[in-house]
């Protein structure tokens, strides 16, 4: 799978980076960096906890081939 992020939708609440830090951080300006965009198996859990987390839909999981 691969996380994508709308970043001119991203408030900053950082939900994000508290629940997957390996796979996003904030910018200087508070905004939601993506450190890695693949995300294994064994990290669908995590990063997906992480994307529902989210209170404004910024980021989110696509299939690898879609
Ligand atoms: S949870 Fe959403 S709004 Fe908050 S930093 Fe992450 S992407 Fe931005």
């Amino acid at each position: 799978m691969q996380i994508k992020a709308d970043v001119g939708k991203c408030q900053g609440y950082g939900n994000c980076v508290d629940l997957d830090p390996e796979h996003f951080d904030l910018d200087d300006d508070g905004l939601v960096v993506l450190l890695r965009t693949s995300v294994g198996d064994t990290e669908r859990e995590t990063s997906g906890a992480a994307v529902r987390s989210c209170p404004v839909q910024a980021v989110w999981l696509v299939d690898d081939d879609a």
